[in-house]
């Protein structure tokens, strides 16, 4: 029942899905084999073959072996009706379609042979006779079956355990080579250019600026300008950073060299700087060209400053890094390019001036952004005419561009799932909470006291929303767990916004506690579903009093900074005033609470027919849309906010 939700938080880990890095080599043969694997396919071939082998074999041994005697004996009888000579066989087919066989005499013909025998040239004309010369394939490989089988299998068996210890011995020898990927300009498939990156137009506008650099770099260093070396993309999960620095490579038509900040730590201690070294030298080799360290703040944390466990590995892997781009000469005509979401840990050093001191910041895409990220994903789905992406961007404030090319191949599963052939405006929608909240699991079965406590839970959050004059309309509620929620209530704002006010925290809050308030006056008792309510009320609180200045009593100054925005050089967690400033910021935070929790209870009280509604409905449907939700604060009197404006 921690379910409330409100604006998508970014903690709640949607980014996971819609991650589309295909950057790995894959080809398929040879196949990456250890060695039982290679002793494993060994066997099964030498099966195979003696299989073959074995078959082949018994054709021969087949006929029944007669002496030349006999052979003679019933061609005189006349039983005989053909001989074959194959080699030094002679195969006799009986009369009565038996079939034997006679080792000839070498060095002589068989028609002597047989008159030597007694055989008169009448009593051997009624069988024919024929010499099967044996083809010269299916000869030489008769006789050379037997060597030659074993000898292959051998060969194969050598060739296999080669190429393992080959690959372990290239291994050991590539130890500090670099592991970085790389896309070459003329790689027409995978270029990505700022055509397939959506929104980010002043990030757009930085770039371009080195795009051009390094197409025409004779323009800039015949002025003397001088030109950045690197390049820090900075922004939340999933906005595309990784996207954009392929799409810089791309508009430039340049080598793209790109590794991971943790592969530069990845296997034994003492490779990262050597890949870092190998790394640099085969651009320099390509230049121009763009080396792109993804995710650096896995070796760029600041040094010393003990968080995550600072070690000599990573130290030593940031200080090449460093050494490398101050080595760069003007004309080299190499760019390194960076991305972290975390650039509040980020090494000062890293950061100054003729290092990574260009910066750019991509923010979560806005209304018109989103409309446009969708499209783009879209591109090869077949849509149905009834989709309209604006009103999918607008019921997705928050999502980043990875969210949204999640969401674009949910709604194309979904259809795929139903048998459709077209995707609905009806898929997109629904998968909007998917990707938000996580699947619906309709398998957690609620007890029917559980399913009571949730549906009050949630009707205390809605009707709170819909009555409070800052808080977001509600757009659906549901008693329906989802990812980890027990229900939720689903609210988006109005308009979208960068700034907020004190009116809407406070309001936020008193939603936040009412779940808490409904249980509490319905039950007389509370449950530990409200509990992620109180931590996300109790957070806000708190960053309204310490980091906003919106506190009366402790005054406009910012006691703490928030983690995650961008302060360079400052650990996390800092605490710059006393216990006694401690103590008046507990003392605040807690008189808010109970300020809201004193409004929330209020605002129940008021309109007790509407929540009773409410909650009723959801036992019994679980799920209330917004139509519907709507229709039951009219009847009881609650006025509706406005709609969504649409741009
Ligand atoms: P980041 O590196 O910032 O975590 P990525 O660049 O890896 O994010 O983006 C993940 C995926 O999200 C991309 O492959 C792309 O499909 C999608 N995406 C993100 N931002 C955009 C955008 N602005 N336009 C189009 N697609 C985007
Ligand atoms: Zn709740
Ligand atoms: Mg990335």
């Amino acid at each position: 029942m921690n379910g409330y939700m409100g604006f998508p938080d970014k903690k709640s880990g949607k980014n996971a899905a819609g991650r589309n890095k295909s950057d790995g080599k894959n080809q398929w043969w040879p196949p990456k084999m250890n060695f039982w694997n290679a002793i494993a396919i060994s066997v099964l071939v030498f099966l195979l073959i003696s299989g073959v082998y074995a078959q082949f074999g018994t054709q021969q041994a087949a006929p029944q072996t007669v002496s030349l005697g006999t052979l003679a004996h019933d061609i005189e009888k006349g039983s005989v009706s053909s001989l074959v000579i194959q080699g030094d066989q002679i195969v006799a087919q009986y009369a009565d379609k038996s079939v034997k066989s006679a080792q000839a005499e070498p060095n002589s013909s068989v028609t002597d042979t047989l008159a030597r025998l007694g055989v008169t040239p009448a009593q051997l004309a009624s069988t024919t006779i024929a010499v099967a010369s044996p083809s010269g394939l299916y000869y030489w490989a008769e006789q050379l079956a037997p060597f030659m089988v074993p000898l292959l299998f051998l060969l194969f068996l050598i060739w296999m355990l080669s190429r393992q210890v080959r690959g372990a011995g290239m291994q050991v020898l590539s130890f500090g080579q670099s592991k970085a990927r790389i896309s070459m300009p003329d790689d027409l498939k995978k270029k990505i250019t700022f055509k397939d990156v959506a929104g980010c137009k002043e990030a757009k506008q930085e770039l371009l600026e080195i795009v051009d650099f390094l197409k025409n770099p004779k323009k800039f260093i015949d002025i003397g300008a001088e030109i950045p070396k690197g390049v820090l993309l900075m922004g939340a999960p999933g906005t595309g950073k990784t996207l954009l620095a392929r799409a810089v490579a791309g508009e430039a038509g340049v080598a793209f060299f790109a590794i991971s900040g943790s592969e530069f730590v990845e296997m034994f201690v003492g490779v990262g700087a050597s890949r870092v070294r190998d790394l640099f030298h085969m651009a320099k080799n390509q230049a121009p060209a763009i080396v792109f360290v993804d995710e650096i703040d896995a070796v760029g944390r600041a040094r010393g400053s003990g968080m995550g466990g600072a070690n000599d590995e990573r130290e030593q892997t940031l200080n090449q890094i460093l050494v490398e781009m101050d080595g760069f000469e003007q004309n080299q005509k190499v760019i390194v390019m960076a991305a972290t979401n975390r650039p509040d840990v980020l090494d000062p050093a890293l950061l100054r001036p003729g290092r990574f001191d260009r910066r750019v910041t991509i923010d979560l895409p806005d209304r018109n952004d989103r409309e446009a990220i969708l499209k783009i994903h879209v591109a090869k789905k077949q849509l149905a005419e009834d989709v309209n992406f604006r009103v999918v961007a607008e019921r997705t404030p928050g999502f980043s561009g990875a969210d949204l090319a999640a969401l674009a191949n949910e709604a194309a599963i979904l259809a795929a799932r139903e048998n459709r052939t077209k995707i609905g405006q009806f898929d997109f929608i629904r998968s909007i909470e998917k990707v938000m909240l996580g699947p619906e699991r309709r398998s957690h079965v609620l007890s029917p006291k559980e399913k009571e406590i949730t549906a009050y839970h949630e009707a205390g959050h809605a009707v709170i929303a819909s009555v409070l004059p800052n808080a977001d309309p509600v757009h659906k509620i549901s008693i329906i767990s989802r990812g980890r929620a027990a229900g939720y209530t689903l609210k988006l704002p109005i308009e979208e916004r960068r700034l907020q006010s004190r009116r809407e925290f406070l309001d936020d809050i008193a939603v936040s506690l009412g779940g808490y308030a409904a249980e509490m006056a319905v039950f007389g008792d509370m449950t530990t579903g409200a509990s992620n309510d109180l931590q996300v009320a109790t957070a806000l609180a708190r960053n309204m009093v310490t980091q906003y200045g919106m506190s009366d009593k402790i005054g406009p100054v910012a006691l703490e900074s928030p983690i995650g925005k961008v302060m360079f050089g400052m650990g996390v967690g800092d605490k710059e005033y006393s216990e006694k400033v401690a103590g008046e910021i507990d003392a605040e935070v807690s008189r808010m609470m109970s300020e809201a929790r004193a409004r929330a209870v209020e605002v129940l009280s008021a309109h007790k027919p509407a929540f009773e509604a409410i909650a009723k409905r959801l036992i019994e449907k679980e799920t209330i849309e917004r139509e519907e939700y709507e229709s039951i604060l009219v009847a009881h009197g609650i006025a509706l906010k406005g709609e969504p404006k649409i741009a």
